[in-house]
């Protein structure tokens, strides 16, 4: 058995993990997150109720979701923009949701040493993504692990994901800023055009804008910026600017932070910073509870099987959609 075997496991004790997470103590904070991801039925209501009592030390923090293909920099990026902010006195804390893991157990991602001076700093806490698991189920243990991040101090949070078009809304859905890594010439602007990234980016930064590659990465952004043109803005408020920078010289660092500022500065003043807040808190509502249904439904066997049974009959075209609903909600008791 792994050390996360039933006997072990982290403890239960929930005031003892909110006086170490106030204190800042990251030992307790890892444990917490631990108790966050476990899907042990007792864990999870000892998270719960530790997430609730931590809700009035919450919100506090910067929350910036960074998405980019494979390769983009992203981890390179992070490394070089935390550095920055862990400079400029800020509590630096950089979580991960990656779907490859969830799957096949492989990591795209990978784990810390991808920020290899990130990792070194005392302002700085670095944590990989949840094992296992579906990616709404992933995200909303992110989503948690985000808020206790910022009980115990952290005033910027940096949520990471892989652009391969499934966890981009997730990371979208619980941040303030949603930042998308590109590349000159890789193609890869048609692919995120067609998953709708680019609708969800509050901006667009083409790294590797270095040596030869300066005019190639300033060529691409202009590209990025027509097609930034026939999208609706998600924000009265806000433009998404399309920059180009170098995470491995550091060049224009600093000027995505600004822009991350300046972006918070007017929604913040139009209001609508809080209402997107508001907005992402009621939809993890919603969504958690679809995860109960459907947790419910798949763990009775007969009703798994009615459900499997009648997913072929709607699909074959022999039951009305509207009838296997009916059928369903009955058998829950609906
Ligand atoms: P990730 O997969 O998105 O996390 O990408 P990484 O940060 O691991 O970077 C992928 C590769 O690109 C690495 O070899 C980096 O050294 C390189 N890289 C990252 N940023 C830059 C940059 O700004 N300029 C150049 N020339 N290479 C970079």
């Amino acid at each position: 058995m792994s050390e996360r075997s039933k006997s072990s496991g982290p403890p239960l004790d929930v005031a003892f993990l909110i006086r170490g997470i106030r204190a800042g103590e990251r030992a307790v904070l890892s444990r917490a997150i631990t108790l966050i991801e476990s899907k042990r039925a007792d864990h999870q209501k000892a998270a719960r109720a530790l997430v609730q009592e931590l809700l009035p030390a919450t919100g506090n923090a910067i929350r910036v979701g960074i998405t980019g293909m494979p390769g983009v920099g992203k981890s390179t990026t992070i490394d070089a923009l935390g550095i920055l902010l862990a400079g400029k006195g800020h509590k630096v804390a950089v979580l991960t949701i990656d779907p490859s893991s969830s799957r096949s157990g492989g990591s795209i991602l990978g784990d810390k040493t991808r920020m290899p001076r990130l990792a070194g700093d005392p302002n700085a806490f670095i944590r990989p993504s949840p094992a296992s698991g579906a990616i709404g189920g992933v995200a909303a243990r992110t989503r948690e692990t985000m808020l206790v991040c910022e009980a115990a101090g952290f005033d910027v949070i940096l949520v990471e994901t892989v652009g391969i078009g499934q966890s981009e809304a997730a990371v979208d859905d619980m941040s303030d800023f949603f930042l998308v890594l590109m590349l000159a010439g890789a193609g890869d602007e048609l692919q995120a055009l067609k998953k709708g990234v680019v609708e969800l980016a509050d901006m667009i930064a083409v790294n590797k804008a270095d040596g030869d590659n300066v005019a190639r990465a300033t060529a691409a952004a202009a590209e990025y910026r027509a097609a930034l043109h026939i999208i609706t803005p998600r924000s009265p408020n806000w433009a998404p600017p399309v920059v180009t920078y170098s995470a491995l010289t550091g060049a224009g660092i600093e000027a995505l932070w600004e822009r991350i500022l300046e972006h918070r500065k007017r929604l913040s003043a139009a209001g609508e910073l809080a209402h997107r807040r508001r907005a992402q808190q009621v939809k993890w509502m919603w969504a958690m509870i679809e995860d109960r249904l459907r947790a419910r439904m798949t763990a009775d066997p007969g009703l798994k099987a009615r459900l499997t049974a009648l997913e072929a009959a709607v699909a074959a075209g022999k039951v009305a959609p509207a009838l296997a609903a009916e059928e369903i909600a009955r058998a829950m008791g609906l």
